[in-house]
């Protein structure tokens, strides 16, 4: 096949330097779950890094692994996801700094510091009403205080306390911010210190100055993708451009190589237009393996078709394609398939 999914790195380079700029005095931590959002970890957080980047953000220890190898060893890289001890012992031997949501996970992480030799830094999470995750309030100031007892003991540091929000409505996310506010009381109280305080990602730490706290935790906004009926956001540009090429004409269709199986939703046919050489057309239908466009003049073998990306050649943009689905900004990037390739743009 030949549709892939073009990453524009100089892009990516003025997003992170936009991003960086609009949050400061507040860092700003580049997040880079899902494989950087389906553009690879290796690839991003090494550009992001040459734009200034100092600060990384993941899920899974494996991929946090994979930023830190790729920035540069100055950088700070948190992996927030729940694991054993021995994933726990090499992420500390890497230089990772683990999120700590529950109980039992801290007393491992304290175990792999003491395997290991090296003090854990963690930021201790609080649930703040999401309930995806995190210590509840009625739990927080136990856990606060086993965290200062595994200080005083040696084995972890408290450098970080955060929370997630659901960023659906203000009001909501006021009340989070409230919570997490009597969790840093809560925290202060139990003798920890913890210097970087972080609860917001994109669409708050952006439109709202006040959840910005130390550190912001910026996926959709850093890739150029802008919350769902959200406003374009100045200075930032998608990064990613998903283009598939025509294999042939049959009357008044020009089929593309692109399907279902490579993460193109079939329920995009019929509602969005792609942008050929001679501009927007309709998209008909969404196969397996291939797709259909309403044919151009002229149309052939080998024509481009941009079916999302800056909007450069007049295509929509990522998150004009997951409205038009009915799905969030960063979905329709998100679900293309590995095996489509990724060609960086210097
Ligand atoms: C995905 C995620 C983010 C980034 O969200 P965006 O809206 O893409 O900026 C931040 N924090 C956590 C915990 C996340 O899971």
């Amino acid at each position: 096949m030949t549709a892939e999914l073009r990453v524009d790195l100089a892009q990516l380079r003025r997003n992170v330097r936009a991003v960086r700029a609009h949050m400061s005095p507040a860092e700003t931590m580049i997040v880079i779950k899902d494989d950087a959002y389906a553009l690879g970890v290796s690839e991003v957080a090494a550009a992001a890094a040459e734009a200034g980047a100092r600060w990384f953000g993941g899920i899974d220890i494996p991929s946090a692994l994979g930023a830190k190898a790729a920035a540069g060893s100055t950088v700070r890289v948190l992996a927030w996801a729940t694991a054993g001890e021995d994933e726990a012992a090499r992420a500390l031997s890497a230089g990772l700094e683990l999120g700590v949501g529950d109980a039992d996970y801290l007393e491992r992480v304290a175990r792999a510091a003491e395997a290991t030799g090296i003090v854990a830094p963690v930021h201790l999470k609080a649930d703040t009403g999401l309930h995806r995750n995190g210590v509840r309030p009625e739990e927080w100031r136990a856990f606060c205080e086993r965290a200062r007892a595994l200080e005083i003991a040696g084995s972890v540091r408290v450098v970080g306390l955060w929370t997630h929000i659901a960023e659906a409505s203000d009001a909501e996310d006021d009340r989070a911010r409230a919570a997490f506010d009597a969790a840093i009381d809560g925290a202060r109280a139990a003798g920890l210190e913890p210097a970087v305080r972080h609860l917001a990602a994109s669409a708050a730490a952006w439109h709202r100055p006040e959840f910005r706290y130390d550190l912001v935790r910026i996926g959709a906004f850093a890739y150029g993708v802008r919350s769902e009926g959200g406003p374009d956001v100045p200075g930032i540009a998608p990064v990613a451009s998903l283009v598939a090429r025509v294999v042939r004409v049959e009357g008044d269709a020009a089929v593309v190589d692109l399907g279902s199986v490579d993460g193109f939703p079939s329920t995009a046919a019929g509602r969005i237009e792609v942008a050929g050489p001679a501009g927007r057309r309709p998209l008909l239908a969404v196969g397996a393996f291939e797709s259909r466009v309403a044919a151009w003049d002229g149309a052939a073998a080998g024509d481009e078709v941009v079916v999302f990306g800056p909007g450069t050649r007049g295509e929509l943009t990522p998150t004009d394609v997951g409205e038009a689905i009915g799905t969030v900004g960063e979905e329709p990037q998100l679900r293309i398939a590995r095996h489509v390739r990724r060609v960086y743009l210097p």
